[in-house]
């Protein structure tokens, strides 16, 4: 087969222990699954116990390794969000939680970052987020660590520093959906195959970086990652 233009290059992450790569076909982002960042987020609490989560995604080529990475065009507050990220090794369609877990191939720490200003625009006016969260680079992502190696971390420190001083600090364990019933819920909408990956939320401390910052953030249990703003 020959193609009209250069196909784009197979995004993809490191694999820990390994020379095979991941390869990533779809980003998917849940929001608010920390109560704490919720509430720092502006949300009202729930009388009636868990809001449903909610799903966006990023380009597959906006995962991008740790290192020197892009301080993005068009905003003035860009800000990280520490993440455990689920890489699927297995897929399907309305996938029952009992058997969600079987699907992950591995786990690693990523930052979705944000354009908190352009995504705060867009919501004033109920105009989609992407622009302020899909944008180039957005989702630097350390090395995948394979399940054999992690097991499903259900608890577990999240921290993030920005040039040593602590901003985020959370844990696993306060995710209001965990990984098994965020799969589940998310093939209710998608059919999720391997090479899909699922960043799991946030908890608070969220904060605005600049050029030159260092952020070096990890999942007590599953990686870490190292990134400078350029
Ligand atoms: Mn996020």
């Amino acid at each position: 087969m020959s193609f009209v233009v250069p196909p784009p290059v197979t995004p993809s992450l490191a694999v820990a222990a390994s020379d095979a790569r991941f390869p990533i076909r779809r980003v998917y982002c849940v929001g608010r699954n920390y109560a704490d960042h919720a509430r720092e987020m502006g949300a009202h609490e729930q009388a009636d116990g868990r809001e449903p989560p909610f799903f966006f995604s990023k380009p597959a080529d906006a995962v991008v390794p740790e290192g020197d990475v892009p301080y993005p065009p068009a905003t003035a507050n860009l800000q990280h969000e520490i993440e455990l990220v689920v890489a699927l090794g297995r897929g399907g369609a309305n996938i029952p939680v009992a058997e969600a877990l079987d699907c992950v191939f591995g786990y690693a720490a990523g930052l979705d970052l944000t354009r908190r200003d352009l995504q705060a625009r867009a919501k004033e006016k109920g105009h989609p987020w992407d622009m302020g969260k899909g944008f180039d680079a957005s989702a630097p992502t350390g090395a995948l660590h394979a399940v054999a190696q992690t097991g499903h971390p259900r608890s577990g420190a999240v921290w993030l520093r920005v040039n040593g001083e602590t901003r985020q600090t959370g844990d696993l364990a306060d995710m209001s959906w965990n990984v098994a019933e965020i799969i589940a819920n998310l093939s209710t909408f998608v059919r999720l195959a391997p090479g899909d990956l699922i960043f799991t939320g946030t908890p608070a401390g969220v904060s605005t970086v600049v050029r030159g910052d260092v952020l070096e953030g990890g999942v007590d249990g599953v990686g870490s990652l190292r990134v400078r703003l350029v």
